[in-house]
């Protein structure tokens, strides 16, 4: 009797602290979901006000002036300028160890403009850049993400460190192996990378292409086409051989590759010999070392177009971005998170209005998700996104958040159409909850960072990581400078004056 009253009382104990083990977990949790319940409006006039700033990489100046404010407003210490770029935005709150960052991006892209809510193109302002991607929602879910884990580190006394990294540029792949080059990430635990998409999910497994991207140019000498034309070195024609040259490799590359190119001088009119010719590339891969070993022979066949033409060429760093590593360890966090917070609950006016627009873009009428993605190893994309070289130096977990409309595709005008709209916000307040969620994961089971870092330590040695930036490469600071400078009064007035403050 004495015995089954004993185990009676250890199987009572035992039932009360599991649940109160996760009671803790489940309050920490609740009190970030309520933070970003009770900012939901602050995060939608962050992301609506970059929306309207439009700015395409490396001129994201409003865009970092706004979340820099509105950061340091909620007590966060921001390195703006880091790596050499002056809107490479780092946040961060706390110290010490765990030290878990969000890696997401803020650019718009050229000709992106469009008015919110129509279905046919009308640009806010003609030819102006704008977010035909989305990425301005990750201005608002990433930082109001970052205060709801604050909140919860300071009411629980929880250590660490919550951080947030907005790199310039993503669309141009242009800034993250120098935001890891600049070390930015020597001292972080884990990332988690942030995108919108039409679905709630995350996934594991290598994710997007490895990519270089290289301007060759070739010097020759200019003479009179008709008059003494064997004076001549004509640059061009090494510009013609050299894409001759790739197209005969084309055979003898494995499948996976990509390579496409665009001439950017080819030449001024017939009858001048140009001594100016210049080509640019993007090799991709699988792998890095898989687009390394391509790149190396488009090198060689630059110096083979060269010596037929007796000109000379140069070749400069454009960009590269690694593929995407992602930890399963993470991801299965994640989606424990996913579980928990669920997709929106749509309105049927919002399904509607996502019928009638998948409709109107001939696309299949399937409305909106009403529920998350399976879980699972994801397809690999054969497109590139720079934030890949992060997750070779770090643990990194990837979330998708449901602002978009399925069936529409990015980078053209009809996915600006809805980045402000009701499903976009509401697909903001998913995302953050999830992504709050999973940091205070990180930041409270150390178990889970081990076990992170335990998977990584293995599946990045697989491919060990190497930074394609030649040691005196710098980043493009000028890129998309004159088009915003051309555009920007006329996109001035559609500004929205507000000063987000979290609460
Ligand atoms: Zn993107």
């Amino acid at each position: 009797m004495r015995n089954k009253m004993k185990s009676g009382w250890v199987l009572l104990l035992v039932g009360l602290l599991f649940p109160l083990a996760c009671q803790a977990g489940d309050e920490r949790k609740q009190l970030a979901f309520d933070v970003v319940d009770r900012n939901a409006a602050q995060m939608a006039a962050i992301s609506d006000a970059i929306f309207f700033f439009g700015e395409p990489g490396m001129q994201e100046v409003e865009t970092t002036r706004l979340l820099k404010d509105t950061l340091a407003a909620a007590g966060f210490r921001v390195d703006l300028g880091g790596a050499g770029m002056p809107t490479n935005l780092w946040a961060e709150w706390g110290s010490g160890h765990p030290k878990i960052a969000i890696v997401t991006e803020i650019d718009a892209l050229p000709s992106g403009s469009q008015t919110p809510l129509e279905f046919t193109h009308k640009p806010l302002v003609e030819g102006a850049p704008g977010h035909m991607e989305g990425h301005n929602t990750h201005g608002g879910v990433a930082s109001t993400a970052a205060f709801a884990v604050k909140q919860v580190m300071q009411r629980y006394d929880i250590p660490g460190t919550v951080a947030v990294s907005f790199g310039p540029a993503e669309e141009q792949i242009a800034s993250r192996p120098f935001i890891v080059r600049a070390g930015y990430f020597k001292d972080v635990d884990a990332v988690i990378y942030l995108h919108i998409r039409d679905s709630l999910a995350t996934g594991y497994g290598l994710q997007n292409y490895a990519a270089i991207s290289a301007i060759f140019t070739f010097h020759g000498k200019t003479a009179h086409g008709a008059v003494n034309p064997w004076d001549g070195k004509d640059a061009v024609d090494a510009v013609e051989l050299m894409d001759i040259g790739f197209d005969k490799l084309r055979e003898h590359l494995r499948p996976t590759y990509r390579a496409h190119r665009t001439i950017t001088n080819g030449g001024i009119q017939p009858n001048i010999i140009p001594d100016t010719g210049q080509i640019w590339w993007f090799v991709r891969d699988a792998s890095m070392p898989a687009a390394k070993s391509t790149y190396d022979k488009l090198v060689k066949i630059a110096e083979g177009a060269a010596l037929m033409t007796g000109t000379t060429y140069d070749v400069k760093y454009a960009a590269s971005a690694w593929p995407q590593l992602v930890s399963k360890t993470i991801a299965e966090a994640i989606q424990n998170n996913i579980d928990v917070v669920g997709v929106p609950a749509w309105t049927a006016e919002e399904q509607q209005f996502a019928r009638d627009f998948q409709k109107s873009a001939e696309r299949p009428v399937i409305g909106l998700r009403t529920k998350p993605e399976a879980f699972g190893e994801r397809r690999q994309a054969t497109s590139s996104n720079d934030s890949g070289d992060v997750s070779w130096v770090v643990p990194a977990g990837l979330l998708t958040f449901p602002s978009s409309v399925p069936g529409i595709e990015y980078h053209e005008w009809h996915a600006a159409v809805t980045p402000v709209s009701s499903i976009s916000h509401k697909g903001q307040v998913v995302g953050a909850k999830v992504l709050a969620a999973s940091i205070i994961d990180l930041l409270t089971s150390p178990e889970l960072v081990t076990k992170a870092r335990a998977e990584f330590e293995v599946e990045s040695k697989k491919t060990p990581y190497f930074s394609l930036l030649p040691a005196d490469a710098q980043p493009p600071v000028d890129l998309n400078r004159a088009e915003m400078e051309k555009f920007r009064p006329a996109m001035r007035k559609f500004y929205v004056d507000k000063t987000p403050r979290f609460e």
